[in-house]
């Protein structure tokens, strides 16, 4: 048996916003998110 079973939690954050893994993220896609969520966490603590 060679089969190797998928990590529930390796480690890999999925980004709320566009639902990918952020290992998949380029650096700039990185900072978009990084700063849109930044901005979302803010409005709601303005909220
Ligand atoms: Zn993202």
């Amino acid at each position: 048996m060679m089969t190797t079973p998928p990590k529930p939690t390796g480690g890999d954050e999925i980004c709320p916003l566009c639902k990918k893994p952020k290992s998949e993220h380029t650096n700039k896609e990185m900072l978009d998110c990084s700063r849109k969520l930044r901005e979302l966490e803010t409005k709601d603590e303005h909220d």
